[in-house]
């Protein structure tokens, strides 16, 4: 290997990994002066950023036992930030990007809700959080057979894809398609480079090597294998596995809540997609999801109709389409498999030119991109007036297709 002549390349920052956190990143480091470059292997926003629900919350639902806990405390902010980077008034520029929902509600039995009204009336909930009067509840909500409360979080709710495309349009140069048959990581031995890596191409006949400042890992379960071919042992991945239910139909009312249950994660979790055709998307996630993670496809999609049944029996889906979507979360590893309660960016102790980082949350993405500056800054790597390395020989990868694009084919 010693021996090949490599085309040496080299950059600030090489980003690996085009979802939410990567295209965040990027869009951060560009505008900071960084010469920053990101490398996708499938389409930009696979995996989970394309298969979340697009809720920007400040918290409240991580409040439902009643007090505030690290995770509410983090993301409190995160939607006045998102909200200013939609307007073009924040630090990364969301103008091109679709708001679906300026709101989303939270309602239950009143037996459930009775236990949290001292809470949900407190100074904790920051006025983010409002009880809806019976003439004021959404069309879905006005029918007599509803028999609970409902309240209204100010948090909003993004349409994903069109946040993707917009982070992606602001760095169309600097995203490149990445083939790990023709990729390696190159390790360096001598003491001089501190263990430091490499990113090897071969492409045409033609041996190029990558040096950057820093790798940044934002590759979602993907850092799970990369941290393993890079041979590290000091950081690991855990998983939540998930099964998402698509409900397609001509219903007409798009809805964005939380149905909240006896425990604390939301019994159910409705947002509403708008389709290529006339119809949309109701996309179930929450504790059905969690629980169906283990079951089969039918399993999940009969409980799912059972739920809507109970809760909704007003709605007839007789002529909906139906389907799952399997998918894990992939978070950093803590203690008692425990839920992270923010974004998670850390250097690798093996190989220092590395970053790991998980936003654990959409809504956390600025946060992530915060805490890399950060170390970034801490490792006293500045920003380079350098052009964008010459990767002519690698193509640009697309965008994702949604969920439900992919399983009703429209
Ligand atoms: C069903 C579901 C619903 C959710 N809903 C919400 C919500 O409403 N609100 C919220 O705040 N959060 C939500 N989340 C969490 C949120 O979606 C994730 O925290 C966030 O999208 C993670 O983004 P990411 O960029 O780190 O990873 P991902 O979105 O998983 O992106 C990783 C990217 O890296 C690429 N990649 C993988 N391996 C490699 C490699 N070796 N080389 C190059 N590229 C690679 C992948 O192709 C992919 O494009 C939800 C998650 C799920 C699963």
């Amino acid at each position: 290997m010693s021996s090949i002549k490599h085309n040496s390349l080299s950059c600030d920052i090489a980003i690996v990994g085009g979802g939410i956190a990567g295209l965040w990143l990027l869009n951060r480091l560009v505008s900071s002066g960084y010469n920053a470059i990101l490398f996708e292997q499938n389409a930009l926003g696979s995996d989970q950023t394309i298969a979340s629900q697009g809720m920007i919350h400040g918290g409240i639902k991580y409040t439902l036992s009643g007090a505030l806990t690290g995770a509410s405390e983090a993301i409190a902010d995160m939607p006045a930030h998102w909200q200013a980077c939609m307007e073009g008034n924040g630090n990364v520029n969301l103008k091109g990007a679709t708001t679906l929902s300026n709101h989303f509600y939270m309602w239950s039995s009143n037996r459930v809700l009775s236990k949290m009204t001292t809470f949900l009336a407190s100074k904790a909930t920051r006025g983010r959080i409002t009880k809806v009067r019976k003439n004021e509840r959404p069309e879905i909500f006005q029918h007599n057979e509803f028999k609970g409360s409902l309240y209204k979080l100010v948090d909003m709710v993004l349409d994903v894809p069109s946040v993707v495309k917009a982070l992606a349009d602001n760095c169309r140069d600097r995203i490149f398609k990445i083939d790990w048959n023709r990729t390696q990581w190159h390790h360096y031995s001598d003491k001089q480079s501190n263990n430091d890596v490499a990113l090897d191409f071969l492409y045409d006949g033609q041996d190029y090597r990558l040096n950057a400042g820093q790798f940044v890992l934002t590759a979602g379960q993907g850092n799970e294998a990369i941290l393993q071919e890079l041979g590290v042992e000091s950081t690991k991945m855990q998983r939540r596995p998930l099964q998402q239910v698509m409900v397609k139909h001509h219903y007409p009312h798009r809805f964005y809540g939380h149905c909240l249950g006896a425990e604390t994660t939301p019994r159910l979790t409705i947002s509403s997609h708008p389709c290529d055709d006339t119809s949309q998307v109701w996309y179930l996630g929450g504790s059905l999801a969690e629980k169906g993670a283990e079951l089969s496809s039918d399993e999940v999609i009969a409980g799912a109709k059972k739920e809507l049944k109970e809760l909704m029996p007003w709605i007839d889906l007789s002529k909906a389409q139906w389907a799952t979507l399997p998918v894990d979360r992939a978070e950093p590893r803590q203690l008692n498999f425990a839920r992270p309660d923010k974004a998670f960016a850390s250097t690798i102790k093996e190989c220092p030119n590395v970053i790991v980082a998980w936003p654990t949350k959409l809504t956390l993405c600025p946060n992530l991109a915060d805490e890399v500056i950060k170390i970034l800054e801490k490792q006293k790597i500045t920003a380079s007036s350098d052009s964008v390395p010459d990767l002519h020989f690698l193509s640009t990868p697309p965008l994702a297709l949604t969920p439900w694009q992919t399983a009703f084919g429209d």
